[in-house]
């Protein structure tokens, strides 16, 4: 063995976790996916699931993170908004405490984590998809025809990337032997539709009195007032994606546990 290996050998692996996701989150905002508060929130989330989950984990988020990168910087449009931190956390926050869970010892907490992340996955690839490929969306239920990129809203070809999406997650969890590959697609995939159930539900979506631009945000691109036109003020994008992870991490849970299903 080298110096430097005997160095590496004998470092606790939570400083080598901390550097790596350092590392990782600077390249993303040097990359423009993340924002400054986005890049602390991705640190502390890389650090708790490398740490505490190790470096097998850690490639599963990694894993995630680039797909998920690599689908915001496709054509026609590769100029993608900075992810904050709020969203970082919308996704990875399930995950985070699924790692710390492990770490103290919690057998299926790798169930849930990979759960989550197939969620976050199939979620976010089904929308950059949708968003590019897939047309006009519509409801989850009923034909009503939706704004591009709206919540709730479902397409062909987003629905087809968010299927694909659920099968890799399941798959490179089941290579790393963090999680069933069966369960966590199948869990990534009823989490993208409890995405699309409660973003046309329940979240709040807004008009704007100036443009007549509609949208899940309060503030308009105009700039102009908006008014709610239906869902609940509080339940935003990024509460819909953090329920949605949980739906997942709780199906991944309850297939894990001895009485669950087969
Ligand atoms: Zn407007």
């Amino acid at each position: 063995m080298t110096a430097l290996g005997d160095a590496l050998g004998a470092a606790s692996p939570w400083p080598a976790a901390l550097a790596a996701s350092l590392l990782a989150s600077a390249l993303a905002w040097r990359l423009g996916a993340l924002s400054g508060d986005g890049a602390v929130a991705a640190v502390a989330v890389g650090t708790v699931v490398a740490g505490a989950g190790g470096w097998r984990w850690a490639a599963l988020l990694l894993g995630f993170v680039t797909a998920a990168s690599a689908a915001s910087a496709l054509p026609p449009r590769p100029q993608a908004p900075r992810r904050n931190a709020r969203q970082v956390l919308a996704n990875g926050l399930v995950a985070a405490v699924a790692a710390g869970l492990h770490g103290l010892g919690v057998a299926p907490a790798g169930a849930v984590f990979a759960a989550a992340l197939s969620a976050g996955w199939a979620d976010t690839w089904a929308t950059e998809f949708g968003v590019r490929y897939g047309g006009r969306p519509r409801r989850l239920w009923g034909r009503e025809p939706l704004e591009p990129g709206v919540s709730g809203g479902i397409t062909t070809a987003g629905t087809a990337a968010g299927v694909l999406a659920a099968v890799c997650c399941g798959g490179l969890a089941g290579a790393l032997a963090i999680a069933p590959t069966g369960w966590t697609a199948g869990a990534g995939l009823v989490g993208m539709l409890v995405d699309s159930a409660v973003g046309g539900a329940v979240q709040g979506h807004y008009r704007c009195s100036t443009c007549g631009r509609e949208g899940e945000s309060v503030r308009c691109p105009c700039g102009g007032r908006t008014q709610r036109v239906r869902g609940l003020w509080w339940v935003d994008n990024d509460a819909t994606n953090l329920l949605a992870t949980a739906a997942a991490g709780a199906l991944g849970l309850w297939g894990s546990l001895p009485g669950g299903l087969p």
